[in-house]
């Protein structure tokens, strides 16, 4: 019998049981493709299938917070990576496979562990008992999702996300912009100034703006996505503009209650209200990342970046993610997860992949790892120490373990906004490579407590 039960032979799966199995642990994985079911997204049936691109994105670990969670992932021997260096294709400096042979090798380094058993099933109910991980990714069976929504309450399920844009607060001119809460309202979380960063727009720039919504490229919705009822509550922005001329004025853009500390007049000695504004609310507990409220948007990737700069005071914004809106089941895991990614009613049930809202194949593989190293040390009944929060691997734990706001919660890729600050002063232009030396360094000394599986 197993030691653990892995639901989900994706790339956040198979990389847990590779963690685990090499460990000498007992793993049953199962994964529903191969065994009569499908998801919308993915083709065949083998473990860890790239449903998109073929690419794991940049492979710079010198100056990227991605190349960087490579390299991580390849100081802890990760299956993921291995399979990527067998699979690689020439991509400049990104790092892409052919996804066949990626899948392949990453299939045939389970069979062969004689610790991993691979079982063709769908699984439809969480398991009562038993050490378990959870890694049924962004389209989770909806029996499955049903059981797990069950545990969580359907409140810290989502099966959309609806991604607002977000910004490094470094970015933002505040020579133009300022800090305040509508009406100066505070609760016992509120910052002294107020809790929002408002870019105020006149009327000439508000219809301009507005114009750009309706007439930006966006992607459109595939097939079984639109067929997905759980849409309304995530409305993208450019279709609220769409409603009226004023309806972003007394939605998300509404300017009342905002004194502008910049246009102030005698009348006015506070400032006055602008035309309409942006918000940005503070996104992560460090405060280097802000959200734009309410902008959840199918626009282009490009084209975002191209509008959104033209709100006063984003001229120079540097996104750490730009907004989106797909199908994707993930839970509120700040809320319901504890520092393990155990859920915290139920801990013997761990979470992993892109259902923890994180982002991206490289991401979810990375929780896998992590979550599988845990669960090792957890039968060992060994102490757990996490990647400390100055690497990437650690970055992305605290943020989705808790240090993310749990009321705005939306996936999120890694960046070197999850970072902690540099302690000391660092040029703009020099702050990646700190990022990526001070991880490296902190990695190391970690990775002698952590012992790695064996290469
Ligand atoms: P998956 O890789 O999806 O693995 C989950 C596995 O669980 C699947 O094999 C599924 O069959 C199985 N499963 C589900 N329910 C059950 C059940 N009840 N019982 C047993 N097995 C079950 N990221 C990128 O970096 N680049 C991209 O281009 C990209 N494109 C994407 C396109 C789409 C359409 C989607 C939905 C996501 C995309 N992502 C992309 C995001 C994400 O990184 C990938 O979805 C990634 O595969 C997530 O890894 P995972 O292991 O969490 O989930």
């Amino acid at each position: 019998t197993h030691q653990v039960h892995i639901i989900g032979g994706g790339l956040a799966g198979s990389e847990a049981a590779w963690q685990l199995g090499r460990r000498g642990i007992r793993v049953r994985l199962s994964e529903m493709r191969g065994g009569g079911d499908t998801t919308p997204a993915h083709q065949g049936d083998g473990l860890a299938e790239l449903v998109c691109s073929n690419s794991f994105r940049s492979d710079d670990d010198t100056a990227n917070a991605v190349g960087l969670l490579h390299h991580e992932m390849r100081q802890c021997n990760s299956l993921v990576m291995r399979a990527a260096a067998e699979a690689q294709v020439p991509a400049g400096s990104a790092l892409a496979v052919d996804r066949d042979v990626f899948s392949a090798h990453v299939e045939k380094a389970l069979t062969e562990l004689p610790t991993v058993e691979i079982v063709r099933e769908r699984v439809d109910v969480l398991p009562t008992d038993g050490l378990t991980i959870v890694a049924t990714g962004p389209l989770t069976a909806a029996s499955l999702a049903e059981s797990i929504g069950g545990a969580t309450g359907a409140d810290s399920l989502a099966f959309f996300d609806a991604i607002a844009p977000i910004v490094h607060r470094h970015s933002v001119d505040m020579d133009v912009c300022w800090i305040q809460s509508r009406w100066d309202k505070k609760t016992e979380a509120s910052n002294e100034d107020g809790d929002y960063i408002n870019c105020p727009m006149n009327k000439e720039q508000y219809l301009a703006f507005r114009q750009g919504l309706l007439d930006g490229e966006k992607t459109e919705f595939k097939q079984w996505e639109a067929d997905t009822p759980y849409f309304e509550g995530c409305m993208p922005i450019e279709v609220m503009a769409a409603r009226g001329e004023d309806t972003l004025r007394f939605g998300p853009m509404k300017p009342v209650g905002l004194d502008n500390p910049h246009d102030r007049t005698p009348e006015f000695p506070q400032g006055r209200w602008p035309y309409a504004v942006v918000q940005l609310r503070q996104d992560n507990k460090l405060g280097t990342l802000w959200n734009m409220v309410g902008f959840q948007t199918k626009l282009k990737h490009g084209a975002q970046v191209d509008l959104f700069r033209t709100i006063p005071g984003l001229e120079q914004a540097e996104f750490a993610r730009l907004g989106g809106l797909h199908r994707n089941t993930f839970l509120n895991s700040p809320r319901l997860l504890d520092r393990q990614l155990r859920l915290k009613s139920a801990p013997h049930i761990r979470f992993a992949g892109q259902i923890t809202g994180c982002e991206g194949y490289v991401e979810s593989s990375a929780v896998g790892m992590v979550a599988g190293m845990m669960a090792a040390a957890e039968l060992a009944g060994e102490n757990w120490t996490s990647p400390p929060p100055t690497t990437a691997l650690g970055a992305l734990l605290s943020h989705i373990t808790g240090d993310a706001e749990a009321e705005s919660y939306q996936p999120m890729n890694i960046n070197f906004g999850l970072f902690p600050m540099p302690e000391e002063q660092v040029h703009k232009k020099a702050r990646k490579a700190f990022y990526t030396e001070r991880a490296k360094r902190d990695l190391s000394a970690w990775l002698g407590t952590a012992q790695p599986v064996p290469a």
